[in-house]
Protein backbone atom coordinates (compact mmCIF):
# COMPACT_ATOMS: atom_id res chain seq x y z
CA UNK A 1 0.00 0.00 0.00
CA UNK A 2 1.47 3.42 -0.63
CA UNK A 3 1.81 6.02 1.35
CA UNK A 4 -0.92 8.15 0.01
CA UNK A 5 -3.18 4.78 0.21
CA UNK A 6 -2.18 4.44 4.23
CA UNK A 7 -2.74 8.19 4.88
CA UNK A 8 -6.15 8.21 3.02
CA UNK A 9 -7.30 4.83 5.09
CA UNK A 10 -6.36 6.45 8.52
CA UNK A 11 -8.92 9.58 7.94
CA UNK A 12 -11.12 6.80 6.70
CA UNK A 13 -10.85 4.69 9.65
CA UNK A 14 -11.43 8.30 12.46
CA UNK A 15 -14.66 8.62 10.59
CA UNK A 16 -15.93 4.57 11.28
CA UNK A 17 -14.63 5.61 14.67
CA UNK A 18 -17.48 8.71 14.52
CA UNK A 19 -20.39 6.16 13.07
CA UNK A 20 -19.49 3.79 15.58
CA UNK A 21 -20.48 6.45 18.04
CA UNK A 22 -23.94 5.95 17.08
CA UNK A 23 -24.55 9.46 15.57
CA UNK A 24 -26.39 7.95 12.94
CA UNK A 25 -30.08 6.40 13.75
CA UNK A 26 -31.98 3.36 11.18
CA UNK A 27 -35.58 4.76 11.34
CA UNK A 28 -38.52 3.34 8.95
CA UNK A 29 -42.10 4.61 9.09
CA UNK A 30 -44.33 2.14 10.20
CA UNK A 31 -45.83 1.61 6.85
CA UNK A 32 -47.46 -1.86 6.35
CA UNK A 33 -49.91 -0.67 9.19
CA UNK A 34 -50.53 2.53 8.23
CA UNK A 35 -51.80 2.10 5.10
CA UNK A 36 -53.62 -0.91 6.36
CA UNK A 37 -54.97 1.98 8.87
CA UNK A 38 -55.73 4.39 5.83
CA UNK A 39 -57.48 1.82 3.59
CA UNK A 40 -59.43 0.82 6.35
CA UNK A 41 -60.61 4.10 7.04
CA UNK A 42 -61.51 5.46 3.35
CA UNK A 43 -62.95 2.06 2.00
CA UNK A 44 -64.74 0.99 4.89
CA UNK A 45 -64.97 -2.48 4.13
CA UNK A 46 -63.03 -3.15 1.48
CA UNK A 47 -59.20 -3.85 3.07
CA UNK A 48 -58.34 -4.81 -0.53
CA UNK A 49 -59.05 -1.23 -2.36
CA UNK A 50 -57.47 -0.86 -5.90
CA UNK A 51 -56.52 2.95 -6.93
CA UNK A 52 -59.61 3.25 -8.30
CA UNK A 53 -60.99 2.48 -5.11
CA UNK A 54 -59.40 5.27 -3.30
CA UNK A 55 -59.98 7.24 -6.35
CA UNK A 56 -63.95 7.01 -5.12
CA UNK A 57 -63.82 6.58 -1.37
CA UNK A 58 -61.71 9.47 -0.96
CA UNK A 59 -62.84 11.46 -4.13
CA UNK A 60 -58.94 11.65 -4.88
CA UNK A 61 -58.99 11.71 -8.38
CA UNK A 62 -56.78 9.80 -10.92
CA UNK A 63 -54.87 12.77 -12.44
CA UNK A 64 -51.95 11.20 -14.51
CA UNK A 65 -50.76 8.21 -15.39
CA UNK A 66 -47.18 7.45 -16.87
CA UNK A 67 -44.44 4.71 -17.46
CA UNK A 68 -41.53 6.20 -15.85
CA UNK A 69 -42.46 8.99 -12.48
CA UNK A 70 -39.41 11.35 -11.56
CA UNK A 71 -40.12 13.34 -8.57
CA UNK A 72 -38.22 16.24 -7.84
CA UNK A 73 -36.27 18.22 -10.30
CA UNK A 74 -32.65 18.65 -8.94
CA UNK A 75 -29.68 17.77 -10.67
CA UNK A 76 -30.67 14.06 -9.72
CA UNK A 77 -33.89 14.46 -11.40
CA UNK A 78 -32.91 16.42 -14.60
CA UNK A 79 -30.61 13.64 -15.23
CA UNK A 80 -33.44 10.97 -14.38
CA UNK A 81 -35.95 12.43 -16.69
CA UNK A 82 -33.92 12.75 -20.08
CA UNK A 83 -32.31 9.79 -19.55
CA UNK A 84 -35.46 7.86 -18.95
CA UNK A 85 -36.82 9.46 -22.02
CA UNK A 86 -33.30 9.15 -24.34
CA UNK A 87 -34.05 5.60 -23.23
CA UNK A 88 -37.37 5.82 -25.61
CA UNK A 89 -37.20 4.11 -28.97
CA UNK A 90 -39.83 4.36 -31.95
CA UNK A 91 -40.65 0.75 -31.08
CA UNK A 92 -41.13 0.71 -27.01
CA UNK A 93 -41.93 4.78 -26.71
CA UNK A 94 -41.59 5.26 -22.44
CA UNK A 95 -43.73 8.22 -21.30
CA UNK A 96 -41.93 10.29 -18.60
CA UNK A 97 -43.42 12.68 -16.20
CA UNK A 98 -41.12 14.93 -14.02
CA UNK A 99 -42.95 16.49 -11.10
CA UNK A 100 -41.25 19.42 -8.89
CA UNK A 101 -42.60 21.71 -5.60
CA UNK A 102 -41.06 24.77 -6.86
CA UNK A 103 -41.97 26.86 -10.06
CA UNK A 104 -38.65 25.91 -11.93
CA UNK A 105 -36.10 22.49 -12.29
CA UNK A 106 -32.94 22.88 -10.99
CA UNK A 107 -32.75 22.08 -7.09
CA UNK A 108 -30.34 23.89 -5.54
CA UNK A 109 -28.33 24.84 -8.65
CA UNK A 110 -31.66 27.09 -9.07
CA UNK A 111 -33.28 27.41 -6.18
CA UNK A 112 -30.20 27.87 -3.78
CA UNK A 113 -27.68 29.37 -6.59
CA UNK A 114 -24.98 26.98 -6.34
CA UNK A 115 -23.53 27.30 -9.54
CA UNK A 116 -20.68 24.42 -9.68
CA UNK A 117 -21.18 21.14 -10.71
CA UNK A 118 -17.30 20.81 -10.65
CA UNK A 119 -15.42 23.10 -8.81
CA UNK A 120 -13.34 20.03 -7.53
CA UNK A 121 -11.39 20.15 -11.44
CA UNK A 122 -8.38 20.88 -9.71
CA UNK A 123 -4.94 20.06 -11.60
CA UNK A 124 -4.80 16.21 -11.99
CA UNK A 125 -8.39 15.69 -11.81
CA UNK A 126 -8.92 13.38 -15.03
CA UNK A 127 -12.05 11.44 -15.24
CA UNK A 128 -15.59 12.14 -15.15
CA UNK A 129 -18.78 10.44 -16.02
CA UNK A 130 -19.27 12.28 -18.87
CA UNK A 131 -22.65 11.65 -19.44
CA UNK A 132 -25.63 14.11 -18.60
CA UNK A 133 -23.54 15.85 -16.04
CA UNK A 134 -21.01 17.56 -18.65
CA UNK A 135 -23.76 17.88 -21.14
CA UNK A 136 -25.60 20.18 -18.51
CA UNK A 137 -21.96 22.35 -18.56
CA UNK A 138 -21.78 21.87 -22.10
CA UNK A 139 -25.28 23.43 -23.28
CA UNK A 140 -24.84 25.74 -20.11
CA UNK A 141 -21.68 27.42 -22.37
CA UNK A 142 -23.50 27.32 -25.52
CA UNK A 143 -26.40 28.95 -24.71
CA UNK A 144 -24.79 31.77 -22.31
CA UNK A 145 -25.35 30.48 -19.36
CA UNK A 146 -21.88 29.81 -18.22
CA UNK A 147 -19.53 32.88 -19.04
CA UNK A 148 -17.00 32.83 -16.27
CA UNK A 149 -15.08 29.88 -14.63
CA UNK A 150 -14.74 29.08 -11.33
CA UNK A 151 -12.21 31.58 -9.32
CA UNK A 152 -8.95 28.75 -8.97
CA UNK A 153 -9.61 26.25 -11.44
CA UNK A 154 -11.06 25.82 -14.69
CA UNK A 155 -14.48 24.68 -14.02
CA UNK A 156 -17.80 26.19 -15.36
CA UNK A 157 -19.93 28.08 -13.20
CA UNK A 158 -23.33 28.07 -14.08
CA UNK A 159 -25.58 30.91 -14.41
CA UNK A 160 -28.51 29.87 -12.01
CA UNK A 161 -31.08 32.09 -13.46
CA UNK A 162 -30.26 30.74 -16.79
CA UNK A 163 -30.35 27.55 -15.68
CA UNK A 164 -33.96 27.26 -14.97
CA UNK A 165 -34.47 28.26 -18.78
CA UNK A 166 -31.45 25.61 -19.73
CA UNK A 167 -33.51 22.96 -17.87
CA UNK A 168 -36.89 23.69 -19.17
CA UNK A 169 -35.64 23.21 -23.20
CA UNK A 170 -33.60 20.39 -22.30
CA UNK A 171 -36.73 18.57 -21.12
CA UNK A 172 -38.94 19.76 -23.70
CA UNK A 173 -36.39 18.60 -26.71
CA UNK A 174 -35.92 15.12 -24.83
CA UNK A 175 -39.79 14.71 -25.27
CA UNK A 176 -40.01 14.53 -21.04
CA UNK A 177 -43.56 15.92 -19.73
CA UNK A 178 -43.59 18.32 -17.07
CA UNK A 179 -45.33 19.19 -13.95
CA UNK A 180 -44.58 21.99 -11.50
CA UNK A 181 -45.58 23.54 -8.67
CA UNK A 182 -46.35 19.87 -7.18
CA UNK A 183 -45.60 18.51 -4.12
CA UNK A 184 -45.18 14.93 -3.39
CA UNK A 185 -47.48 13.93 -0.50
CA UNK A 186 -47.28 10.17 0.10
CA UNK A 187 -47.21 6.71 -2.02
CA UNK A 188 -49.47 4.55 -3.37
CA UNK A 189 -48.91 0.91 -3.00
CA UNK A 190 -50.14 -2.16 -4.55
CA UNK A 191 -53.15 -3.05 -2.34
CA UNK A 192 -51.82 -6.79 -3.04
CA UNK A 193 -48.30 -5.98 -1.83
CA UNK A 194 -47.79 -3.34 0.38
CA UNK A 195 -43.80 -3.17 -0.26
CA UNK A 196 -44.59 -2.47 -4.40
CA UNK A 197 -45.05 1.36 -5.39
CA UNK A 198 -47.35 1.79 -8.00
CA UNK A 199 -48.29 5.56 -7.74
CA UNK A 200 -47.84 8.97 -6.04
CA UNK A 201 -50.51 11.43 -4.13
CA UNK A 202 -49.47 14.64 -4.81
CA UNK A 203 -51.38 18.11 -3.98
CA UNK A 204 -51.36 20.98 -5.94
CA UNK A 205 -53.02 24.03 -6.57
CA UNK A 206 -55.80 22.00 -8.34
CA UNK A 207 -56.40 19.92 -5.52
CA UNK A 208 -55.26 16.58 -4.24
CA UNK A 209 -54.29 13.74 -6.94
CA UNK A 210 -53.26 10.08 -7.81
CA UNK A 211 -50.09 10.21 -10.66
CA UNK A 212 -50.15 6.37 -11.25
CA UNK A 213 -46.74 5.49 -12.73
CA UNK A 214 -45.22 1.92 -13.67
CA UNK A 215 -42.06 3.19 -11.55
CA UNK A 216 -41.10 5.98 -9.48
CA UNK A 217 -37.68 7.61 -9.26
CA UNK A 218 -37.45 9.51 -5.82
CA UNK A 219 -34.82 12.62 -6.78
CA UNK A 220 -36.28 14.46 -4.11
CA UNK A 221 -33.44 14.63 -2.13
CA UNK A 222 -35.12 13.87 1.29
CA UNK A 223 -35.82 10.52 0.14
CA UNK A 224 -39.53 12.01 1.01
CA UNK A 225 -41.21 8.96 -1.78
CA UNK A 226 -38.74 6.40 0.14
CA UNK A 227 -39.77 7.04 3.21
CA UNK A 228 -43.64 7.48 2.74
CA UNK A 229 -43.13 3.88 1.18
CA UNK A 230 -41.95 2.21 4.46
CA UNK A 231 -38.21 1.87 2.93
CA UNK A 232 -35.90 2.11 5.48
CA UNK A 233 -33.36 4.87 5.83
CA UNK A 234 -30.59 6.57 8.09
CA UNK A 235 -30.85 10.08 9.31
CA UNK A 236 -27.97 11.67 11.51
CA UNK A 237 -29.12 13.69 14.74
CA UNK A 238 -29.63 17.57 14.65
CA UNK A 239 -26.12 18.37 16.13
CA UNK A 240 -23.40 16.00 13.73
CA UNK A 241 -26.29 16.76 10.16
CA UNK A 242 -24.09 18.89 7.82
CA UNK A 243 -25.32 22.42 8.35
CA UNK A 244 -27.73 24.34 6.54
CA UNK A 245 -26.55 27.62 4.26
CA UNK A 246 -28.46 30.68 2.81
CA UNK A 247 -27.13 31.29 -0.06
CA UNK A 248 -27.03 35.14 -1.35
CA UNK A 249 -25.62 37.60 -4.22
CA UNK A 250 -24.81 40.91 -4.67
CA UNK A 251 -23.70 43.60 -7.20
CA UNK A 252 -21.12 46.35 -6.93
CA UNK A 253 -18.04 44.69 -6.54
CA UNK A 254 -15.26 47.09 -7.53
CA UNK A 255 -13.12 43.87 -9.01
CA UNK A 256 -9.80 45.61 -9.19
CA UNK A 257 -10.05 46.10 -5.67
CA UNK A 258 -11.24 42.85 -4.64
CA UNK A 259 -8.96 40.25 -6.81
CA UNK A 260 -5.81 42.91 -5.22
CA UNK A 261 -6.63 42.41 -1.33
CA UNK A 262 -7.25 38.74 -2.69
CA UNK A 263 -3.52 38.49 -4.17
CA UNK A 264 -2.25 40.31 -0.68
CA UNK A 265 -4.12 37.95 1.53
CA UNK A 266 -4.58 34.57 -0.25
CA UNK A 267 -6.28 31.18 0.88
CA UNK A 268 -5.45 27.83 1.00
CA UNK A 269 -7.59 25.13 1.77
CA UNK A 270 -5.77 24.71 4.89
CA UNK A 271 -7.28 28.07 6.37
CA UNK A 272 -10.77 26.46 6.32
CA UNK A 273 -9.02 24.25 9.60
CA UNK A 274 -9.02 27.60 11.46
CA UNK A 275 -12.19 26.96 12.00
CA UNK A 276 -13.55 23.68 11.34
CA UNK A 277 -11.76 20.92 12.61
CA UNK A 278 -10.55 19.43 8.75
CA UNK A 279 -8.98 16.47 7.95
CA UNK A 280 -7.00 16.63 4.57
CA UNK A 281 -4.60 14.42 3.23
CA UNK A 282 -2.29 17.13 2.85
CA UNK A 283 -1.94 17.58 -1.04
CA UNK A 284 -4.77 19.78 -0.49
CA UNK A 285 -3.41 22.22 2.23
CA UNK A 286 -1.48 24.63 -0.67
CA UNK A 287 -4.15 24.62 -3.33
CA UNK A 288 -5.63 27.83 -3.12
CA UNK A 289 -9.38 28.21 -2.29
CA UNK A 290 -12.05 31.17 -2.67
CA UNK A 291 -12.46 31.58 0.87
CA UNK A 292 -13.52 34.10 3.40
CA UNK A 293 -13.15 33.88 7.16
CA UNK A 294 -11.40 36.76 9.38
CA UNK A 295 -13.59 39.18 7.53
CA UNK A 296 -16.27 38.00 9.51
CA UNK A 297 -14.75 37.46 13.12
CA UNK A 298 -16.62 41.09 15.26
CA UNK A 299 -19.88 39.18 13.79
CA UNK A 300 -18.85 35.48 14.84
CA UNK A 301 -17.69 36.85 18.59
CA UNK A 302 -21.41 38.73 18.62
CA UNK A 303 -22.52 35.39 17.59
CA UNK A 304 -20.59 32.82 19.91
CA UNK A 305 -21.41 35.21 22.75
CA UNK A 306 -25.38 35.52 22.18
CA UNK A 307 -25.20 31.80 21.70
CA UNK A 308 -26.81 31.62 17.93
CA UNK A 309 -26.60 28.56 15.72
CA UNK A 310 -25.16 30.73 13.35
CA UNK A 311 -21.89 31.35 11.99
CA UNK A 312 -19.87 33.31 8.86
CA UNK A 313 -17.42 31.92 6.44
CA UNK A 314 -16.62 30.15 3.48
CA UNK A 315 -16.72 30.64 0.06
CA UNK A 316 -17.41 33.14 -3.08
CA UNK A 317 -17.51 31.88 -6.47
CA UNK A 318 -16.39 33.70 -9.64
CA UNK A 319 -16.78 37.53 -10.50
CA UNK A 320 -18.83 38.91 -13.09
CA UNK A 321 -17.71 42.09 -15.15
CA UNK A 322 -20.94 43.52 -14.57
CA UNK A 323 -19.67 43.58 -10.64
CA UNK A 324 -21.63 40.77 -9.81
CA UNK A 325 -20.59 38.23 -6.97
CA UNK A 326 -22.79 35.63 -7.02
CA UNK A 327 -22.81 31.91 -5.19
CA UNK A 328 -21.69 33.48 -1.82
CA UNK A 329 -21.84 30.72 0.71
CA UNK A 330 -21.16 32.24 3.89
CA UNK A 331 -24.19 32.08 6.11
CA UNK A 332 -24.38 28.49 7.89
CA UNK A 333 -27.38 27.09 10.49
CA UNK A 334 -26.10 23.85 12.67
CA UNK A 335 -28.45 22.34 14.96
CA UNK A 336 -31.93 22.17 12.92
CA UNK A 337 -33.95 19.03 11.47
CA UNK A 338 -34.39 19.74 7.58
CA UNK A 339 -37.05 16.89 8.07
CA UNK A 340 -38.89 19.26 10.69
CA UNK A 341 -41.15 22.10 9.06
CA UNK A 342 -40.56 24.55 12.63
CA UNK A 343 -37.13 23.93 12.27
CA UNK A 344 -37.05 24.60 9.06
CA UNK A 345 -38.80 27.85 9.39
CA UNK A 346 -36.55 28.96 12.42
CA UNK A 347 -33.64 28.60 10.14
CA UNK A 348 -35.11 30.08 7.14
CA UNK A 349 -35.55 33.33 8.53
CA UNK A 350 -32.38 33.26 11.12
CA UNK A 351 -30.67 32.64 7.62
CA UNK A 352 -32.49 36.01 5.97
CA UNK A 353 -31.07 37.74 8.89
CA UNK A 354 -27.78 36.82 8.43
CA UNK A 355 -27.37 37.42 4.93
CA UNK A 356 -28.39 41.30 5.61
CA UNK A 357 -25.60 40.86 8.86
CA UNK A 358 -22.98 39.21 6.12
CA UNK A 359 -23.73 42.07 3.67
CA UNK A 360 -22.75 44.75 5.97
CA UNK A 361 -19.69 42.84 7.53
CA UNK A 362 -18.54 42.50 3.90
CA UNK A 363 -19.39 46.42 2.84
CA UNK A 364 -16.91 46.85 6.41
CA UNK A 365 -14.15 44.26 5.98
CA UNK A 366 -13.64 43.54 2.50
CA UNK A 367 -12.09 45.57 -0.11
CA UNK A 368 -13.54 45.56 -3.55
CA UNK A 369 -17.04 45.22 -1.66
CA UNK A 370 -17.66 48.62 0.38
CA UNK A 371 -20.40 49.71 -1.72
CA UNK A 372 -22.49 46.24 -2.63
CA UNK A 373 -26.05 46.34 -2.56
CA UNK A 374 -27.71 42.77 -1.83
CA UNK A 375 -29.07 41.10 -5.25
CA UNK A 376 -31.08 38.33 -3.97
CA UNK A 377 -31.63 35.60 -1.25
CA UNK A 378 -31.61 32.08 -2.45
CA UNK A 379 -35.40 31.22 -2.87
CA UNK A 380 -34.49 28.33 0.08
CA UNK A 381 -31.79 27.21 1.89
CA UNK A 382 -29.42 24.91 1.19
CA UNK A 383 -29.57 21.78 2.73
CA UNK A 384 -26.83 19.04 2.39
CA UNK A 385 -27.88 16.33 4.59
CA UNK A 386 -31.33 14.34 5.55
CA UNK A 387 -32.08 10.87 4.84
CA UNK A 388 -30.40 8.37 3.29
CA UNK A 389 -31.85 5.46 1.95
CA UNK A 390 -30.73 1.82 3.34
CA UNK A 391 -29.92 -0.06 -0.19
CA UNK A 392 -29.09 -3.12 -1.78
CA UNK A 393 -25.54 -2.01 -1.59
CA UNK A 394 -24.78 1.10 0.97
CA UNK A 395 -21.60 2.76 -0.31
CA UNK A 396 -18.75 3.40 2.12
CA UNK A 397 -15.67 5.65 2.82
CA UNK A 398 -13.42 3.01 1.54
CA UNK A 399 -14.79 2.56 -1.42
CA UNK A 400 -14.84 6.14 -2.25
CA UNK A 401 -10.99 6.26 -1.45
CA UNK A 402 -10.03 2.55 -2.65
CA UNK A 403 -10.72 3.09 -6.68
CA UNK A 404 -13.58 0.13 -6.14
CA UNK A 405 -14.78 -1.55 -9.26
CA UNK A 406 -18.17 -2.74 -9.01
CA UNK A 407 -19.89 -5.55 -11.47
CA UNK A 408 -23.44 -3.39 -11.73
CA UNK A 409 -21.12 -0.12 -12.13
CA UNK A 410 -23.37 2.65 -13.72
CA UNK A 411 -20.52 5.75 -13.75
CA UNK A 412 -17.87 6.83 -11.86
CA UNK A 413 -17.56 9.88 -9.98
CA UNK A 414 -13.20 11.08 -8.79
CA UNK A 415 -12.19 10.77 -5.48
CA UNK A 416 -13.58 13.66 -4.15
CA UNK A 417 -14.91 14.07 -0.59
CA UNK A 418 -15.82 16.81 0.87
CA UNK A 419 -18.08 17.12 4.35
CA UNK A 420 -18.33 16.03 7.94
CA UNK A 421 -15.12 17.97 8.57
CA UNK A 422 -12.99 16.03 5.47
CA UNK A 423 -11.93 17.53 2.51
CA UNK A 424 -9.95 15.53 -0.10
CA UNK A 425 -9.65 16.46 -3.44
CA UNK A 426 -9.07 14.79 -6.65
CA UNK A 427 -5.90 15.82 -7.56
CA UNK A 428 -4.33 12.02 -8.00
CA UNK A 429 -6.68 10.84 -11.16
CA UNK A 430 -8.00 8.38 -8.63
CA UNK A 431 -12.13 7.78 -9.17
CA UNK A 432 -14.25 5.02 -8.13
CA UNK A 433 -17.18 3.01 -9.58
CA UNK A 434 -20.84 3.87 -8.31
CA UNK A 435 -23.42 0.88 -8.33
CA UNK A 436 -26.95 0.67 -9.01
CA UNK A 437 -27.34 -1.33 -6.05
CA UNK A 438 -27.17 1.99 -3.86
CA UNK A 439 -30.34 3.15 -5.55
CA UNK A 440 -32.23 0.23 -5.03
CA UNK A 441 -34.45 0.32 -1.27
CA UNK A 442 -35.89 -2.40 -0.39
CA UNK A 443 -39.31 -1.17 -1.95
CA UNK A 444 -40.06 -2.91 -5.31
CA UNK A 445 -40.73 -0.67 -8.57
CA UNK A 446 -38.58 2.79 -6.89
CA UNK A 447 -35.23 3.26 -7.66
CA UNK A 448 -33.96 6.52 -5.40
CA UNK A 449 -30.71 9.15 -6.80
CA UNK A 450 -29.06 12.13 -5.96
CA UNK A 451 -27.71 12.93 -2.71
CA UNK A 452 -30.06 10.10 -0.79
CA UNK A 453 -29.13 7.36 -2.15
CA UNK A 454 -27.15 4.35 -0.03
CA UNK A 455 -24.24 4.93 1.68
CA UNK A 456 -22.24 5.71 5.14
CA UNK A 457 -21.44 9.29 5.62
CA UNK A 458 -18.14 9.61 3.76
CA UNK A 459 -19.09 8.23 0.93
CA UNK A 460 -22.24 10.33 1.12
CA UNK A 461 -19.43 13.31 1.51
CA UNK A 462 -18.82 12.17 -2.24
CA UNK A 463 -21.58 10.99 -3.34
CA UNK A 464 -23.97 14.11 -2.32
CA UNK A 465 -22.21 16.42 -5.17
CA UNK A 466 -23.95 18.00 -7.83
CA UNK A 467 -22.33 15.81 -10.72
CA UNK A 468 -22.10 12.72 -8.74
CA UNK A 469 -26.25 13.30 -8.34
CA UNK A 470 -26.21 13.49 -12.54
CA UNK A 471 -24.43 10.14 -12.39
CA UNK A 472 -27.05 8.53 -10.20
CA UNK A 473 -29.91 10.37 -11.88
CA UNK A 474 -29.03 8.74 -15.28
CA UNK A 475 -28.33 5.86 -13.88
CA UNK A 476 -31.76 5.15 -12.15
CA UNK A 477 -33.53 6.92 -15.19
CA UNK A 478 -31.92 4.38 -17.29
CA UNK A 479 -33.02 1.61 -14.85
CA UNK A 480 -36.34 3.22 -14.25
CA UNK A 481 -36.85 2.86 -18.32
CA UNK A 482 -35.10 -0.85 -19.15
CA UNK A 483 -36.92 -2.10 -15.60
CA UNK A 484 -40.75 -0.89 -17.21
CA UNK A 485 -39.62 -1.74 -20.89
CA UNK A 486 -38.28 -5.76 -19.88
CA UNK A 487 -41.50 -5.86 -17.60
CA UNK A 488 -38.99 -6.93 -15.14
CA UNK A 489 -39.10 -5.52 -11.55
CA UNK A 490 -36.91 -3.01 -10.63
CA UNK A 491 -34.98 -4.70 -8.34
CA UNK A 492 -34.32 -7.85 -11.22
CA UNK A 493 -33.37 -5.32 -13.69
CA UNK A 494 -31.15 -6.47 -16.31
CA UNK A 495 -27.69 -5.08 -15.16
CA UNK A 496 -26.11 -5.41 -18.82
CA UNK A 497 -29.30 -3.52 -20.58
CA UNK A 498 -28.83 -0.67 -18.39
CA UNK A 499 -25.07 -0.51 -18.58
CA UNK A 500 -25.35 -0.80 -22.58
CA UNK A 501 -27.72 1.97 -22.87
CA UNK A 502 -25.50 4.17 -20.41
CA UNK A 503 -22.81 3.94 -22.78
CA UNK A 504 -24.91 4.17 -25.47
CA UNK A 505 -25.78 7.34 -23.76
CA UNK A 506 -21.95 8.06 -23.55
CA UNK A 507 -21.42 7.58 -20.06
CA UNK A 508 -18.18 6.76 -18.65
CA UNK A 509 -19.56 3.55 -17.18
CA UNK A 510 -15.87 2.38 -16.10
CA UNK A 511 -14.04 5.76 -16.17
CA UNK A 512 -11.48 4.90 -18.74
CA UNK A 513 -9.24 7.27 -19.60
CA UNK A 514 -7.72 10.03 -22.73
CA UNK A 515 -8.39 10.28 -26.25
CA UNK A 516 -8.98 6.62 -27.99
CA UNK A 517 -10.50 4.92 -24.46
CA UNK A 518 -12.77 2.17 -25.73
CA UNK A 519 -15.71 4.16 -24.59
CA UNK A 520 -14.96 7.00 -26.75
CA UNK A 521 -15.77 5.15 -29.77
CA UNK A 522 -19.53 5.49 -28.97
CA UNK A 523 -19.38 9.56 -28.77
CA UNK A 524 -20.90 9.94 -32.11
CA UNK A 525 -24.52 8.06 -31.53
CA UNK A 526 -25.96 11.78 -31.20
CA UNK A 527 -27.85 11.02 -28.26
CA UNK A 528 -26.67 14.70 -26.65
CA UNK A 529 -28.98 17.74 -26.47
CA UNK A 530 -28.88 19.49 -30.15
CA UNK A 531 -29.48 22.76 -28.00
C1 LIG B 1 -25.33 25.45 0.36
C2 LIG B 1 -24.91 24.30 -0.47
C3 LIG B 1 -23.77 24.40 -1.24
C4 LIG B 1 -23.39 23.35 -2.06
N1 LIG B 1 -22.32 23.51 -2.89
C5 LIG B 1 -22.07 22.57 -3.83
C6 LIG B 1 -21.11 22.81 -4.86
O1 LIG B 1 -20.48 23.86 -4.94
N2 LIG B 1 -20.92 21.81 -5.78
C7 LIG B 1 -21.60 20.64 -5.73
O2 LIG B 1 -21.39 19.80 -6.58
N3 LIG B 1 -22.50 20.40 -4.75
C8 LIG B 1 -22.77 21.34 -3.83
N4 LIG B 1 -23.73 21.12 -2.88
C9 LIG B 1 -24.41 19.82 -2.83
C10 LIG B 1 -25.45 19.66 -3.93
O3 LIG B 1 -25.93 20.91 -4.34
C11 LIG B 1 -26.64 18.80 -3.53
O4 LIG B 1 -26.23 17.70 -2.79
C12 LIG B 1 -27.35 18.35 -4.81
O5 LIG B 1 -27.97 19.46 -5.40
C13 LIG B 1 -28.37 17.29 -4.55
O6 LIG B 1 -29.03 17.04 -5.76
P1 LIG B 1 -30.43 16.31 -5.75
O7 LIG B 1 -30.92 16.35 -7.15
O8 LIG B 1 -30.29 15.03 -5.05
O9 LIG B 1 -31.34 17.21 -4.79
P2 LIG B 1 -31.78 18.73 -4.90
O10 LIG B 1 -30.83 19.54 -5.68
O11 LIG B 1 -32.06 19.14 -3.50
O12 LIG B 1 -33.14 18.64 -5.68
C14 LIG B 1 -34.29 18.04 -5.12
C15 LIG B 1 -35.52 18.60 -5.81
O13 LIG B 1 -36.66 17.91 -5.34
C16 LIG B 1 -37.69 18.82 -5.02
N5 LIG B 1 -38.53 18.24 -3.98
C17 LIG B 1 -38.16 17.95 -2.71
N6 LIG B 1 -39.19 17.41 -2.03
C18 LIG B 1 -40.22 17.37 -2.91
C19 LIG B 1 -41.56 16.93 -2.78
N7 LIG B 1 -42.03 16.41 -1.64
N8 LIG B 1 -42.37 17.04 -3.86
C20 LIG B 1 -41.90 17.56 -5.04
N9 LIG B 1 -40.64 17.99 -5.20
C21 LIG B 1 -39.80 17.89 -4.15
C22 LIG B 1 -36.93 20.05 -4.54
O14 LIG B 1 -37.72 21.21 -4.64
C23 LIG B 1 -35.73 20.06 -5.48
O15 LIG B 1 -35.97 20.78 -6.67
C24 LIG B 1 -24.13 22.16 -2.05
C25 LIG B 1 -25.26 22.04 -1.26
C26 LIG B 1 -25.67 23.10 -0.48
C27 LIG B 1 -26.92 22.98 0.30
Amino acid sequence: MSDYESKINRLIGRWEGKKAEGKETIEQHKRKEERDALRQTVTHTNPNASVETFRETMETPVVDKCDVLIVGGGPAGISAALAAARASTKESPIDVLIMERFGCFGGVITTVGMETLGWYRYEGCTVDSEGIGKELERVSKRMGGSDRKWAFNDSECLDTENFKFIADMLLEEAGCRTLLHTSFVDAIMDPDDSTKIIGVAVENKSGRGIIKAGRVVDCSGDADVAARAGARFTKLNRKDAMGLTTVFNVVGVNKEDFLKHIEKKPATYEDWSKTWQQDTTGKEDDLKSPYMQDEFSELNDSKKEKKEPISFGGSWSALTEKGEATNLNLVHMKGFDPLNAQDLTKAEIMGRKGVMEAVEALKKTVPGFNDVKLRNVAMTMGIRDSRKIIGKYNLTGRDVASQAKFEDTIGVFPEFIDGYNILILPTTGRFFEIPLRCLQPDTENLYVAGRCCAGDMVSHAAMRNMMACTVTGQGAGVAAAISFRNKEPASKVTVKDVQAELVRQEVNIHGYVGAGAEWASGMTSGIKSKI
